[in-house]
């Protein structure tokens, strides 16, 4: 079988880290074309925009799009309307019925739409996800706290509207809360700590709960130095379990489960494998739920307005 002919959208940080040598180490895939104002990837067909692409290498099978989120649903919407399988990063639009219309338009196409989690697939997630599944969850309290200046610099789209702000790795700790947890649960309370130049928050306090009486905690900040921390702890019937270094990492009770993987080394790996085969298949994988999380969370949040912050 022919390899999957790929077209990436958006050549910028995790373009480069993680899309492009995921799909370099996949032999079912190939990347033929990129499209990006101003980046360019060596030795494929470079392109201004994805109209460009999709025009001039119309043999691309697929397309992974990860340029900011608030270009993600006309992105998709081109990809899809020219038949192309669509892989679209995290966090997958700015609005849930974006999203939802999104899946109607490849279901239409009988195209593949791949909404990717990439924290779903970290190593420490799967085991977690099973040893939960056994026991009774009684509390869990993540803290998520990064540098913004040391991980996005320059980024100026997230603090623009549609950015998500301190939510744009803040979903990726929902993402594996809504993993691990398969039952309903709701934000109960928000405050959003919202820089007066900024449209988005550069932190959050949230407090959620499942209908089953589970209570969640989150403290998100983007203005952590030091130590970064990106760590679930679940507090459960039968002992403590935690999830650290954004999920690679795992202990039960205290004790480490080894694992030689870090965050997200295996995660786009494991990605474009799943990528490759929903396309076989011809179906689509989409979990909507980390987004709609945020939106309530939006809906049902305070804010408090605080210093201007300078990148
Ligand atoms: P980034 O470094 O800013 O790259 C995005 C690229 O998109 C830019 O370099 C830019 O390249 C292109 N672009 C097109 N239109 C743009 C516009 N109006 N404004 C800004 N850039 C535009 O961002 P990133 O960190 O790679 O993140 C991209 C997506 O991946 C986001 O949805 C993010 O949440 C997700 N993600 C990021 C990470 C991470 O660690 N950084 C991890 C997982 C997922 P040109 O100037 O050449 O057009």
């Amino acid at each position: 079988m022919n390899p999957v002919r790929i077209g990436l959208v958006g050549v910028g940080k995790i373009a480069r880290d993680q899309h492009i040598p995921s799909i370099a180490g996949n032999p079912g895939l190939v990347l033929a074309a990129a499209a990006s104002r101003h980046a360019q990837v060596d030795g494929v067909a470079n392109y201004p925009s994805i109209e460009a692409m999709l025009e001039g290498a119309p043999d691309l099978d697929a397309v992974a799009i990860c340029t900011p989120p608030q270009l993600h649903y006309e992105a998709a919407k081109l990809a899809l309307a020219k038949g192309k399988h669509v892989l679209l990063e995290k966090p997958p639009c700015t609005s849930v019925l974006q999203l939802e219309h999104l899946v109607r338009l490849a279901k239409d196409a009988d195209r593949t739409l791949y909404q990717t989690w990439h924290s779903q697939h970290a190593p420490g997630v799967a085991r977690a996800a099973r040893l939960l599944s056994g026991r009774k969850l009684r509390r869990a309290r993540v803290t998520w706290k990064e540098d913004v200046r040391q991980w996005h610099p320059g980024q100026r789209w997230i603090w623009q509207e549609g950015g998500f702000g301190v939510f744009d790795p803040g979903i990726n700790a929902l993402s594996i809360l809504t993993k691990l947890i398969p039952g309903a649960f709701f934000p109960r309370k928000a405050v959003l700590v919202v820089p007066s130049n900024c449209q988005t928050p550069i932190a959050a306090e949230l407090e959620l709960e499942s209908d089953d009486g589970a209570e969640i905690f989150a403290s998100l900040d983007f203005r952590h130095t030091g130590v970064q921390t990106w760590d679930i702890d679940f507090e459960t019937d039968r002992g403590p379990l935690k999830l650290s270094s954004g999920g690679a990492k795992l202990s039960i009770d205290g004790a480490a489960v080894p694992s030689d993987e870090s965050a997200l080394a295996g995660e786009y790996p494991s990605i474009y494998r799943r990528f490759a085969e929903l396309i076989a298949r011809r179906e689509s994988d989409v979990d909507a739920r980390p987004l709609k999380l945020v939106a309530d969370i939006l809906l049902t949040a305070a804010q408090l307005s605080v210093e201007p912050f300078e990148d």
